[in-house]
Formats: structure tokens, sequence, C-alpha cells
């Protein structure tokens, strides 16, 4: 059976839910083993097991408290050298994305980047902003395979329990010429974007940051989380952290509201993989209807309170 290496990404000692989903991948895929690299990373190991894991493999140091792709990449190719996994499966995060390919030409792998689907022995993923679909075949392994978050869906406990090895780290002088001094964490009661289930966002017809609080007022009752699109953070209104699209977070959610948003291409190239998109525009020649589930032709100071309140009975 093929070893397939699940890269988990955790935080404040918790899975994210990213790894849970690649570890659904995994499972068609072959024997699943997991990785966690980091600082305090080893009291989690125990709970892979719980998810059909066979094996953890822990890379616990003081010096990976924090990331830095250097870091990240020794340990991971090293291991991948010395294990030779045919698979291996990083999260398309912020992290993933800028470790993934350092780590493929380490270890001379092939990568397919950002899967949204694994079907007849191809990985599929989106091209051209999502107006297309490519199907991969890999022909040589290792293979680095970067996943897409909140597609697949996450691998449910079946019981059990892995086998935990201790991997030694050994960091060179040139791994560590980064160094982190601070992690500034912005504290929030709302879902993280790319993790969040439902997203409501809002763009240049919110007409001025203050107007956010009618999306924020939505969000609350949701449980989203506020997106936005590259107009209303150029204009200021956003911190770019919140913006979707092409230069911005993509998304996947359950759920995408989108508000006074046009559905400009590189809007679309964020956010068009979520499952149900409901627009609000009162334009309603405006492209975001063209990939809309439901659309709802109106003005958004009128729609998006009237949906608060519904949601609110419900
Ligand atoms: P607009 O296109 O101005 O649309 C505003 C919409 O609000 C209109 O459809 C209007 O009908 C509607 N509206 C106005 N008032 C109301 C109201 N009261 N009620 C209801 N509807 C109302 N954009 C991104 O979003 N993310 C990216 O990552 C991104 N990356 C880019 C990268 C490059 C290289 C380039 C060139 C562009 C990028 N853009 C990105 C910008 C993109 O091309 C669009 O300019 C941008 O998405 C437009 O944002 P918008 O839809 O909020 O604004």
């Amino acid at each position: 059976m093929a070893k397939i290496w699940v890269v988990a990404e955790a935080q404040d000692q918790k899975l994210k839910k990213v790894s849970l989903e690649m570890i659904t991948l995994a499972r068609q895929l072959g024997d699943v083993e997991a990785l966690l690299i980091g600082d305090g990373v080893a009291a989690i190991a125990p709970e892979l097991g719980n998810y059909g894991v066979s094996k953890v493999i822990v890379a616990d140091h003081a010096d990976l408290q924090s990331y830095t792709a250097a870091k990240y990449a020794r340990v991971l190719s090293e291991l991948i050298q010395r294990d030779q996994p045919e698979i291996v499966l990083i999260a398309n995060t912020a992290t993933g994305r800028d470790v993934a390919p350092r780590v493929a030409q380490r270890v001379g792998a092939g990568q397919i980047s950002d899967i949204i689907d694994y079907a007849d022995g191809q990985f599929i993923r989106p091209i051209y902003a999502g107006k297309a679909f490519q199907r991969v075949t890999a022909v040589a392994h290792p293979l680095i395979v970067t996943v897409r978050p909140n597609v697949f869906a996450a691998a449910e406990a079946v019981g059990g329990t892995a086998a935990v090895e201790t991997a030694a780290v050994s960091l060179a002088a040139d791994d560590l010429r980064v160094l982190v001094r601070d992690v500034v964490r912005q504290i929030s009661t709302r879902p993280e974007l790319t993790e969040a289930e439902i997203i409501v966002s809002g763009g240049r017809g919110m007409k001025g940051a203050e107007n956010f609080r009618i999306l924020e007022a939505l969000a609350d009752v949701l449980g989203a989380a506020v997106g936005a699109s590259r107009a209303a953070v150029d204009a200021g209104w956003r911190p770019h952290q919140d913006q979707v699209g092409q230069t911005g977070k993509t998304v996947s959610p359950t759920l995408y509201i989108a508000a006074g948003i046009s559905g400009a291409i590189q809007h679309l190239a964020g956010m068009s993989g979520s499952k149900v998109i409901v627009a609000i525009n009162k334009d309603p020649e405006a492209n975001i209807f063209k990939v809309a589930d439901y659309g709802i032709v109106g003005d958004l100071f009128e729609v998006v309170p009237l949906l608060t309140e519904e949601f609110k009975r419900v």
C-alpha cells in the first residue's frame, strides 16, 4: 500500500480543520501517516490515531516554535528523503504554499498545487482563475500535493491509535538566519477566513468602512467570517487579511454571501469554489450573478438587515 504523508497543521495545540480534510483525501490514496512540526506539538500526536492515521512522526523542537520556510523545509525534506513516502499532502495555506515548492525542489519531487478533488487516479485543480479544471496524473514519486482548505470533508474519528515516532531535529545555522521576534495576533471571536464555513463579504457597494457594521451583524448571527473585495481593501475600509481573491485569500466555505461586489474575475478566483454563493447587488447585470446560486437584486442596505433579522428568528 502506498505510503501517504499528511503534514498536519496545528495552532495552540489544536489540529486545524484542514489537517482532517487532508486525512480524508489521504485515506483514498493509501496508508496514512502524519507529520507534526512545531514546538509542543507532541501532545496532539495521539489524537491523530483517532482518524485512521497509522503513524505520527513528530518533529518537536523549541526552534520550531515559529514558522519560517527555511526551518520547515529542512525538517520536511530530510524526513521525506529518509522515509520515501509516495505522496506528501500539504495544506494550500499561506505557510503550505510557501514551504511546499522548496521541499519539492530539495527532494527532487514533482508538485501538484491547490487540488480540489481526486478521481480516477487524477488530481483535479482549478486553472485560469477557476475558469477551467486541469486533471493531473502523477508519473513519478515522491510527489508533493497541496490541498485547498474547505474542499474535502473533515475526516470522521474512527477510533484507534497511531504509533508515535519522535524525529531528531537538527537545524543548520543557515536555517536560522530568519528570526521571528514577535507574532501579532488579531483577537477576534469570528472564525478565520480560510477555515470559515460561512463568509459574508462586502465590496465597493458598501460605500464606507462604517457600513461594514451591517455585514458584521449578519456575520455574528451566522457565526461567519467577514471578507472583502480588493476595492474595499484598497479604500482602507477593511484590512488586507480580509481580502478574498487572486491577490487575497482563496476560500471555499459552505456559504459565501457577496454584498455589493460586482464579481470581477480576480474576485471570483478566490471564492468561486464556495459550495453555495448568494449575491446581493442592485445591478441585475452584475457578473457575480453568473456564479451565484441565489441572487438578490436589491439595495444591500435594505437586504442585509432584513436577512439578519430573518436569521435571528431561525
Ligand atoms: P466594483 O466592481 O466597483 O463593484 C461594486 C458593486 O457594488 C457593483 O456591482 C454595484 O452594482 C454594487 N452596488 C453598489 N451599491 C450597491 C447597493 N447599495 N446595493 C447593492 N449593490 C450595490 N479584486 C478582488 O476582489 N480580490 C483580489 O484578490 C483582486 N486581485 C486583483 C489582482 C489584479 C492583478 C488586478 C488587476 C485586480 C484585482 N482585483 C481583485 C480587482 C478587481 O479587478 C476588481 O476591481 C474588484 O474586485 C472590484 O471590487 P468590487 O466588486 O467591490 O467593486
